[in-house]
């Protein structure tokens, strides 16, 4: 089975992990997204497949904090991660299958 299919945000909104902007409002949502990550039992595969997205949060990480090298220093790796087409796990168009 994918790991992706264990992903603790399947059922969770996609957008919730793509926070526009980096303050305000934005910092709510990294945070709620973040906890969602929190208890994530493939948090660590996902910080791996999400080490060079630009945007989102991936693996309990920011955009930033992947860039600063916060992370598990497991990144490089290739393909998506529990999200279909850049987005998180249970936020895939209704036809895709969970990470
Ligand atoms: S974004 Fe990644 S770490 Fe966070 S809940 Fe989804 S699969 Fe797990």
């Amino acid at each position: 089975m994918d790991w992706r299919y264990r992903a603790a945000c399947r059922d969770v909104d996609p957008e919730l992990f793509f926070p526009i902007g980096s303050s305000g409002p934005a910092l709510i949502q990294i945070d709620e997204a973040k906890a969602v990550c929190a208890v994530c039992p493939v948090r660590s595969r996902c910080e791996t497949f999400g080490a060079g997205e630009y945007d989102g949060v991936w693996g309990g990480l920011t955009a930033a904090e992947r860039r600063l090298g916060s992370g598990t220093g497991l990144g490089g790796g290739t393909g998506r991660p529990g999200h279909a087409e850049g987005r998180p796990a249970g936020n895939r168009p209704s036809s895709s299958v969970a990470p």
